[in-house]
């Protein structure tokens, strides 16, 4: 069966690390709309500049673009035994075009991983990724990956004056879409401020009971 995901929470959230850590061994590739749209803002083309300045106020792309993106994405041959998608939908508008665009596949399965606020602002002021490879280290210390030792960056929307204005945009938007997804059998909220390895397992727990369970064809209300 399809491997289909998409992991919801507020920046900081550890979305990414998740994302990362259920894609790999299943060999689906993990879509992230903030890699997609950083690697189109180093171009520097027309549109490049664009959304590289909506990221750096912590606004959002509009949905029309980012629903496209996601369209084109998924269309592709990796995607076809599934996906892992990290930071997409944001919004409702982009949850109901995903239902459009997945309508002849296996369910969506959704996680919402749930952070309180000021811990969020203190993981994101330490958050470091590697310039070269995009591994995420979340405590701040050292200054070269340990992974291929590439220099690591502390992301521009990343600083907290952004920060605060992301979890704004976030906090604006989330709860209409949690309650867009809250009825479905495939969607989960997990306590995502303890430890990785812990949200790990509850993540993979989760994921193990929706494949579980015999009503995953009726995953959305009746
Ligand atoms: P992220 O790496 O997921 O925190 O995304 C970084 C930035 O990219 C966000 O603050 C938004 O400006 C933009 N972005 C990423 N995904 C989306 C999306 N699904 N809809 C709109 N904007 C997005």
């Amino acid at each position: 069966m399809q491997f289909n995901i998409a992991m919801l929470g507020p920046p900081g959230a550890g979305k990414g690390t998740q994302a990362s850590q259920l894609a790999g061994p299943r060999n689906v590739p993990k879509i992230s709309t903030g890699d997609i749209l950083r690697e189109a803002a180093r171009l520097e083309t027309e549109f490049g500049r664009e959304v590289q300045a909506i990221m750096d106020s912590g606004g959002l792309v509009s949905d029309e673009v980012m629903i496209g993106i996601v369209r084109e994405r998924l269309m592709r041959e990796d995607a076809r035994e599934g996906f892992v998608l990290d930071g997409f939908p944001r919004t409702v508008a982009q949850a109901e075009a995903l239902d459009a665009i997945l309508v002849d596949r296996a369910p969506l399965m959704v996680l919402d991983i749930a952070v309180p606020s000021d811990e969020l602002v203190r993981r994101l002021a330490s958050r470091r990724v590697c310039g070269q490879c995009g591994e995420i280290f979340g405590d701040g210390s050292g200054s070269e990956c340990v992974k291929c030792g590439g220099a690591l960056q502390q992301r521009n929307d990343d600083r907290e004056s952004i920060v605060r204005e992301r979890l704004k945009v976030y906090a604006r938007n989330s709860e209409p879409l949690t309650s867009y997804y809250r009825g479905r059998l495939t969607f989960a909220e997990i306590d995502g401020s303890r430890t990785p390895d812990v949200v790990e397992r509850l993540v993979n727990e989760t994921i193990d009971r929706f494949q579980g369970s015999v009503e995953l064809g009726r995953s959305r209300p009746m």
